[in-house]
C-alpha cells in the first residue's frame, strides 16, 4: 500500500528531505547544506540519496512512495516543473526539476515556489485550517506571498501570481531588489527595517542626542542594527524603536489593505517577523488595515501570525502531495 509520502525542501542554504503520512505526519527527516556554489549538478545526486536515506531510516520500502512535493525558490513553471534561475541557486536556469525526480523515482513529482507552498502548509495544517480565502504573507529576508482559494493555490497566468511584496507604495522610495523603487518589501522585510533603524539612529547622532537602548544592543555600532534589535529595544519601551515599529506597521497595514480590497480574505497570516514581534506589530497593522481598507473586506478579514513556525519547510512540501 502506498501511505506515505516524500517532501523535499530545497533552500539556498540547507537541502531538506522528509517523509510523511497520507495525513502530514512526518516520520522522519534528512538534511543537509546545499553548497549552491557547487550547482545543480551536485544539489540533484545529493537530493537523490537523501530521499533513498529518509525512506530506510523510517523503515520503508521506496516502493511504499506515491508522489513527492518539492518546495523550492521561485521562479518556476509547476506544470513543467522546470526552475528558473532562482537568486539563491545560481547555475539552476531552466533546469527540469519534476522531470529529473520523476525518472529517478518513478512516482508522480509536483514542484511549487516556497511561498505558495507555504501558504498551502498553513492551509492545511496550520492557521488556515477551515478558512475558504487564506493569504499568508512572509516577513523575513523579503516579503513573499501565497493566496489559497477554496484549498487551491492560485497561481496566475504563469505562475507568478502572490508576489505580494512588489506592490509599489513609494514610487520615489528606497530600492527594491526587484530594481524598482519603493515596494513594501524595500521598507518592511528585515534589512529594510534595519536600514530605516541605522538612517534614524545616524540622524539621531549628527543632531546631538544621547544613545538610545537601540544602540546599547550593538554596543554602540550602528552598522551591527537588525531588525530584531529593533523589536526588543521597542519591548523595553525606547521611543526611536517604538516609532520604527509604527512606521513599519504602518506600511504593512497599506499593502495589507490593498490586498484586503482586491481579495477579500478570511485571513491575512504573517510569518516570521510578525510572528516574532506578536501584537507589539499586530496591534498596530489591524488598526492601520481597518482605517485603509474598505468597509466590508475589512469587517471580515483576521489578521494573525502564521503557526507552523520551523516545521513550515517541511509541511511546505508535504502539504503538496497529502
Ligand atoms: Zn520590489
Amino acid at each position: 500500500m502506498k501511505e506515505h509520502v516524500v517532501g523535499i525542501d530545497i533552500g539556498g542554504t540547507k537541502l531538506a528531505t522528509v517523509v510523511a503520512d497520507k495525513t502530514g505526519h512526518i516520520l522522519g527527516k534528512v538534511r543537509k547544506p546545499t553548497h549552491s556554489e557547487k550547482g545543480p549538478e551536485y544539489a540533484i545526486g545529493l537530493l537523490f540519496d537523501m530521499v533513498r536515506e529518509v525512506v530506510s531510516q523510517v523503515g520503508l520500502e521506496q516502493t511504499s512512495i506515491s508522489a513527492i512535493g518539492v518546495s523550492c525558490g521561485g521562479p518556476l513553471d509547476t506544470k513543467t516543473g522546470i526552475v528558473y534561475s532562482p537568486p539563491n541557486l545560481p547555475g539552476w536556469d531552466a533546469l527540469p526539476l519534476k522531470a529529473l525526480l520523476e525518472s529517478e523515482f518513478q512516482v508522480p513529482v509536483i514542484i511549487e515556489n516556497d511561498a505558495n507552498a507555504s501558504a498551502l502548509a498553513e492551509f492545511r495544517f496550520g492557521g488556515g485550517r477551515g478558512y475558504s480565502a487564506v493569504l499568508y504573507m512572509t516577513m523575513s529576508t523579503g516579503i513573499g506571498g501565497g493566496i489559497v482559494i477554496d484549498g487551491q493555490v492560485y497561481h496566475g497566468a504563469n505562475d507568478s501570481a502572490g508576489e505580494v511584496g512588489h506592490q509599489i507604495l513609494l514610487p520615489n522610495g528606497p530600492r527594491c531588489g526587484c530594481g524598482k523603487r519603493g515596494c513594501l518589501e524595500a521598507l518592511c522585510s528585515g534589512p529594510a527595517i534595519a536600514r530605516r533603524a541605522q538612517a534614524a539612529l545616524q540622524k539621531e547622532q549628527k543632531g546631538g542626542k544621547s544613545p538610545t537602548a537601540l544602540l546599547t544592543l550593538t554596543d554602540g555600532r550602528i552598522e551591527a542594527i537588525k531588525s530584531e534589535h529593533v523589536l526588543a529595544a521597542a519591548r523595553t519601551g525606547d521611543a526611536l524603536a517604538l516609532e520604527l515599529v509604527q512606521e513599519t506597521a504602518y506600511y504593512m497595514g497599506w499593502g495589507i489593505a490593498n490586498l484586503v480590497n482586491i481579495l477579500n480574505p478570511d485571513i491575512v497570516l504573517l510569518g516570521t517577523i510578525a510572528v516574532a514581534a506578536g501584537d507589539l506589530l499586530l496591534d498596530p497593522i489591524r488598526e492601520t488595515v481597518s482605517n485603509f481598507a474598505m468597509t466590508r473586506p475589512a469587517e471580515a478579514v483576521h489578521i494573525a501570525p502564521a503557526e507552523l513556525g520551523d516545521a513550515l519547510g517541511d509541511l511546505a512540501a508535504v502539504a503538496l502531495v497529502v
